[in-house]
């Protein structure tokens, strides 16, 4: 199918412009990333919109930055460079696993980091990602300047995030990490047609000059609502060295406390196995590339 009429486009070179075509354009007026979620949703006439904000031309919007307080990725970065930077390495090295395995090259080449974020699809693998790794984002529009906003607070439901409709994506922030030894992990498992997972997970591992853990993060996605974090994790794993032993209890645990759906892809029970199985090997890797394994 083809999409409903746009009656305007525009295609901005900064994000002050961006704000401002946005706002001229009214209610109504989206931005388009890469294309790969929105192009779809429009064609199928899921999604109308009157006026298009194209971000490709905006520079300011691509690229990542590593300063003392973290690392800055910006949304139109895209998954093709995600996969094969290596500033991501370490702390953030979950992004480059994820970026790496989504869709096949077209989408790679094309989709963005911002625009996963902003569509929330429930398998995605960025949002699971960047709910693992504590980011927060920066959200920016005319009429009420920049807020920050957490991303288990943007993550609200499949296809709902806490953005307005006026309200440009325009930085992910990571925490920089203290230690040296940290590092994490993405692993996603699933064999639907476009790719997207069954279920996700991601995790994280720090680890003292001993290899014992001193703190782990842990978090599912591909289940309704959303993404969801295990805290569970950082409780079982904290002060024991990393065996195998140490990473299965903690993923069993994830996936006694962590809701799971049945749907057309599988069921509730299998989602399950999926946590407690690729939840033991994501951790383990995380461990590995901490302790420079
Ligand atoms: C065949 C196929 C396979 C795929 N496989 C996977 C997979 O394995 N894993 C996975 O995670 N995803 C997968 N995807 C989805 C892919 O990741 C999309 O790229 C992503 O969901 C959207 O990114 P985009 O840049 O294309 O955004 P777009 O489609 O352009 O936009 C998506 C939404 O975000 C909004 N938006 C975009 N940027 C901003 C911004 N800066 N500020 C505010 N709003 C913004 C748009 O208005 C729109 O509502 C697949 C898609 C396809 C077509």
């Amino acid at each position: 199918m083809y999409p409903a009429p746009i009656e305007t486009y525009f295609a901005p070179r900064t994000i002050d412009e961006a704000l401002k075509c946005c706002a001229e354009a009214g209610d109504g007026a989206m931005f388009i990333a890469g294309g790969m979620s929105l192009m779809q949703a429009m064609k199928a006439r899921l999604v109308t919109t009157r006026a298009l904000v194209d971000l490709n031309e905006v520079e300011e919007l691509s690229g990542l930055a590593k300063g003392p307080r973290g690392v800055t990725v910006r949304p139109m970065t895209r998954y093709r460079e995600l996969a094969v930077t290596t500033a991501l390495h370490g702390a953030m090295q979950a992004i480059g696993d994820a970026a790496a395995t989504v869709g096949d090259r077209q989408v790679r080449n094309a989709g963005t980091i911002g625009g996963s974020l902003c569509w929330n699809y429930v398998a995605s693998c960025m949002p699971n990602v960047c709910l693992c790794l504590d980011a927060t984002l920066v959200l920016a529009s005319l009429e009420g300047g920049e807020r920050t906003v957490p991303i288990e607070e943007f993550l609200v439901g499949p296809l709902e995030t806490a953005r307005h409709d006026d309200e440009l994506l325009i930085e992910i922030n990571f925490p920089a990490s203290k230690h040296h030894g940290v590092a994490s992990a993405y692993k996603k498992y699933g064999g639907t047609v476009d790719g997207l997972p069954i279920v996700g997970i991601a995790a994280l591992i720090e680890v003292d000059e001993a290899e014992i853990c001193l703190d782990a993060r842990f978090s599912v996605g591909g289940i309704l609502p959303t993404a969801r974090r295990f805290e569970g994790a950082r409780d079982i794993l904290r002060g024991r060295p990393g065996t195998s032993e140490a990473f299965a209890e903690a993923a069993s645990a994830a996936a006694d406390a962590i809701e799971t759906q049945s749907d057309h892809v599988a069921s509730a029970h299998y989602r399950k196995v999926l946590i407690r199985t690729l939840g033991r090997d994501v951790l383990a890797e995380a461990h590995a590339r901490a302790t420079g394994g």
